[in-house]
């Protein structure tokens, strides 16, 4: 069938692509499919952006995926409010005499609670400065995060119909017929970034294997009277664990009592008095909520991220324990990795399995994630052998080397994929690389596509992709510093193919592989040689 390239706002809608949510993940996936010009409708059941409070960070690679895309500035004014409001919360305790140490506001993660202490950091680890100015920002809210990616959304042109729910589709070889209370439409592909309780999952009929939840958690703002006597930071106690701040209001509870009987059920004052009461032991008072939510455990993830011309994309492919900060960033993460890969397809350039490459790229990530959390849980339970554990985990996180093994894992500075090609730098995020005159890699990015970086000024390395100019940009340029001489930048930032200079006069070493990652990821050339 023929599919239109813009997307229709009215029903009976043909598009190219139909996101199901309008979450995070959601956005995020619209704007790499729009980059590329495909048409793409976001379908998002409520009628606002989501302000509730979930999580309060992200990660290098999500600072990294949205500096590349233009949205630093935004990000940096965030943070700054974020920063005002964490000032707040100490100047507060400050007048009011409370007990214990606020944590700093420099982020340097936890694992379990037990808080990462950012003065133990090196600060000259390069592994901590390879995103440039990115890994300055992480200090982001989600619900600022889903703003600020609304509004790139609509910059791009994307349509999103907020207050109308996917309710069903069929699924046939060559399209997805998507039905809403507003009518239907007719797409190439549909994605499901609609969250932990997908709908798109439960009808596709995706296995969604895993560990049932056995914990209940909060996390709240609130109003309270009392909260003075609570500590500031993560404190595990006789009967769960609490934390109290960064944020003046913010509370998170966790009980081991079981998972809550009603997930749906709004959270209500008495519900998260009486958690934190358990919880601390402390006598507060909660007087409002001003935003809420419940959590637990439940730990499961799709084998298969695809399934014919549906795919699922965020917490509606796998779903853990909030604890350590990833969820949100593993959806962006496979919102990034899917975008580029799935507008080739649309498109018709893709090189064959390009699509498979995106789960078989994302499931190890996922999988590491739910047993990070896992073994998170296991070591907060108030019983006497996990909290011996806990006691040898929080001496150890008190030393150099396990804070930098924690903050690298927590902050995915470390993230390879497991592409062919020996260099250091295949599979890995593209350093952001500061050109001589002024800009830097990331600034570079922000269109999308592919890129040949040539360092060395190799008329043999940029011949290698004549045939691919449709696909993949040339950019010869000068380091202020050490750098690769030549670079194989996929669109979603990977590093592809990377070569060092030959000793003596500056040119690439060798061009082994450099065609072999072309076809690999953007296909036969066009024409020349390839
Ligand atoms: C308490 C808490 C703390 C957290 N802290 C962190 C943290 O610190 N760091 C981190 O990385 N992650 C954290 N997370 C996880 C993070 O919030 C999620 O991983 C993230 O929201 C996933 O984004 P998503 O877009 O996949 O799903 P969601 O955010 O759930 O978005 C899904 C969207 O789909 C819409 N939708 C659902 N069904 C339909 C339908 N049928 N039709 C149309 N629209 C539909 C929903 O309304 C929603 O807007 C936390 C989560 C919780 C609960």
């Amino acid at each position: 069938m023929r599919m239109d390239t813009t997307a229709g706002t009215g029903p009976d809608t043909e598009v190219e692509v139909v996101v199901a949510g309008g979450g995070p993940v959601g956005l995020m996936l619209a704007c790499e499919l729009a980059l590329p010009k495909v048409g793409v409708v976001v379908l998002e059941r409520l009628t606002e952006v989501d302000a509730t409070i979930k999580a309060g960070a992200i990660n290098t690679p999500t600072a990294e995926s949205l500096y590349r895309r233009g949205l630093l500035p935004a990000l940096e004014e965030v943070q700054r409010e974020a920063l005002e409001r964490f000032a707040s919360f100490l100047r507060q305790r400050e007048a009011a005499g409370a007990d214990g140490v606020a944590q700093p506001p420099r982020f340097a993660g936890h694992f379990a609670g037990i808080m990462l202490r950012g003065d133990l950091l090196d600060a000259d680890d390069p592994d901590f400065h390879a995103a440039g100015p990115a890994d300055d920002v992480g200090l982001v809210p989600q619900a600022a995060l889903e703003r600020l990616l609304a509004d790139h959304a609509a910059e791009l042109g994307v349509t999103v119909r907020r207050g109308v729910e996917l309710t069903g589709f069929d699924a046939a070889a060559d399209q997805v017929t998507v039905r809403t209370a507003d009518g239907v439409l007719r797409a190439g592909w549909l994605v499901g970034c609609d969250g932990g309780r997908s709908t798109v999952r439960r009808l596709a009929g995706f296995p969604f294997p895993g560990t049932p939840p056995e914990i209940t958690g909060h996390q709240a703002l609130v109003e309270m009277t009392g909260g003075e006597g609570l500590k500031a930071g993560w404190n595990g106690t006789d009967t769960g664990i609490y934390a109290h701040g960064p944020l003046p209001g913010r509370i998170l509870t966790v009980e081991f009592d079981g998972p809550p009987a009603d997930r749906g059920a709004p959270v209500t004052a008495e519900e998260l008095q009486a958690s934190l009461r358990h919880t601390s032991g402390v006598d507060v008072t909660v007087t409002k909520v001003l935003t809420a939510t419940r959590f637990t455990d439940n730990a499961r993830q799709v084998p298969d991220y695809r399934r014919g011309r549906v795919l699922l994309a965020g917490d509606a492919a796998h779903v853990h324990a909030p604890f350590g900060g990833q969820g949100l960033n593993l959806g962006i993460g496979d919102a990034v990795n899917l975008g580029w890969k799935l507008a080739a397809t649309v498109q018709g350039w893709a090189p064959e399995d390009l699509l498979d490459t995106y789960s078989a790229e994302r499931h190890p990530l996922g999988a590491w994630v739910l047993e990070w959390t896992r073994a998170q849980v296991a070591l907060m339970r108030p019983e006497s052998h996990a909290r011996a554990l806990r006691g040898v985990l929080t001496e150890l996180a008190g030393t150099v080397d396990a804070t930098a093994f924690f903050a690298k894992r927590i902050s995915g500075v470390l993230h390879r994929l497991d592409l062919p090609g020996d260099h250091p730098l295949t599979g890995r995020s593209a350093p952001d690389l500061l050109f001589s005159d002024g800009t830097r890699l990331g600034d570079r990015l922000r269109s999308g596509g592919g890129l040949l970086l040539d360092l060395a000024d190799d008329s043999a390395l940029r011949g290698r992709a004549s045939g691919y100019a449709d696909r993949v940009r040339v950019l010869t340029a000068r380091t202020t510093g050490p750098a690769p001489a030549g670079l194989l930048v996929r669109p979603d930032g990977c590093t592809a193919w990377a070569v060092d200079a030959a000793p003596g006069d500056g040119a690439p070493a060798s061009l082994d592989g450099l065609d072999d990652a072309l076809r690999r990821w953007f296909g036969d050339p066009c024409d020349g040689p390839a």
